[in-house]
């Protein structure tokens, strides 16, 4: 299984897939952070942009994610002061600008977001900023790959780690879950060749039976991660079950800011009652996820599924498994 949405892309774009022998079947796990944000999020930050004197502020992919009727990109055509920013800092920057309005920042993520994030609430409570709110979901990715492997029946038997996420975790969070459950877990690149050298050393590490953590990607990712990072996210947040849409909830699966920073949280100081909204009954995509179905097993899939009406986790964003399904097989049948 691979974890990353870059890897999942390159995989289909230059038609790996195809290639393989017939006994390795690559599936694609929760690699896409916007794929994982509730709908509920999307809601409420719709409800808190609408309100008098707030400044919602997040990337312009999450402008575009649509909640339960439409999305924030729609909330800002009718007048709403909804920005784009790039961080969490620019936001920080507008609430300095701007003391008389509330400042909320709309975050999706994994341990790169919750960094960042960290930095700003930590920067917030440094400058007395009484104005500025996150309002975000933040997953810890190893409570996932936990999840994943736990499920009964699990046919994954190797695992390819995230270089971005295991930039800052490093592999020690992830050693006690390849040991665990008898899976390496090769934390690899995107490119094709960085690929096929992690799927060479996962047959090599299956065939040895040694379910250990391996490295390909040494350039950015050192055993124990960035250790600073990790500090800040660790002063800053602690590890509580999390929601993830298309999977349910993970047990110590998101992190939540510790009380010393509950002021900055925006779902507490706006009082937000978040609902857990599903996709379509007929949607497979907790299954894709878990490893046991591809997203052209679904029946929607092309049909009443597709990028731009998505209806379930996986199509919502191009980096969805569906979503690149979509895009590069769909390519590949209309070339062959
Ligand atoms: S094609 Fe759509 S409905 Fe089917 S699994 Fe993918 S996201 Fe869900």
């Amino acid at each position: 299984m691979e974890l990353c949405s870059g890897q999942t892309n390159s995989f289909l774009e230059n038609g790996l897939d195809q290639y393989l022998p017939s006994n390795i079947d690559i599936v694609h796990g929760p690699a896409c952070a916007v794929c994982a944000a509730p709908i509920a999020l999307i809601d409420a930050a719709i409800e808190l942009a609408n309100r008098e004197n707030v400044i919602l502020c997040a990337s312009f992919e999450l402008l575009r994610l649509k909640g339960s009727v439409c999305d924030l990109l729609e909330i800002k055509a009718q007048g709403r002061d909804v920005r784009v920013v790039h961080t969490p800092l620019d936001s920080l920057a507008i609430a300095r600008e701007e003391p008389g309005k509330k400042v909320v920042f709309l975050s999706v993520g994994f341990e790169m977001a919750a960094q960042s994030n960290a930095l700003a609430a930590w920067q917030a409570k440094r400058l007395g900023l009484k104005n500025y709110f996150l309002l975000a979901s933040q997953c810890y990715f190893p409570a996932v790959v936990k999840h994943i492997l736990a499920v009964p029946g699990s046919k994954v038997q190797g695992i390819f780690g995230l270089s971005s996420v295991c930039s800052v975790t490093g592999m020690v969070d992830f050693e006690p879950i390849s040991k665990r459950y008898q899976v390496p877990i090769v934390i690899t690149g995107h490119a094709p060749t960085d690929l096929l050298e992690g799927i060479r050393l996962c047959v090599n590490l299956l065939e040895n039976k040694n379910a250990s953590v391996e490295n390909l990607f040494r350039g950015s990712v050192s055993r124990d991660g960035n250790r600073e990072g990790k500090s800040l996210i660790k002063e800053v947040f602690q590890l509580g079950d999390r929601y993830w849409r298309g999977i349910g909830v993970v047990e110590q699966g998101g992190y939540h800011l510790r009380p010393e920073f509950q002021q900055f949280d925006a779902e507490r100081a706006f009082e937000l009652q978040f609902e857990a909204k599903g996709d379509n009954q007929a949607c497979i995509s907790r299954e894709i996820l878990l490893g046991f179905k591809k997203p052209t097993d679904c029946p929607l899939f092309g049909k009443g599924c597709r990028p731009g009406n998505a209806m379930g986790s996986t199509m919502v964003s191009s980096e969805g498994a569906c979503a690149s399904y979509y895009n590069f097989k769909n390519d590949r049948q209309l070339l062959a």
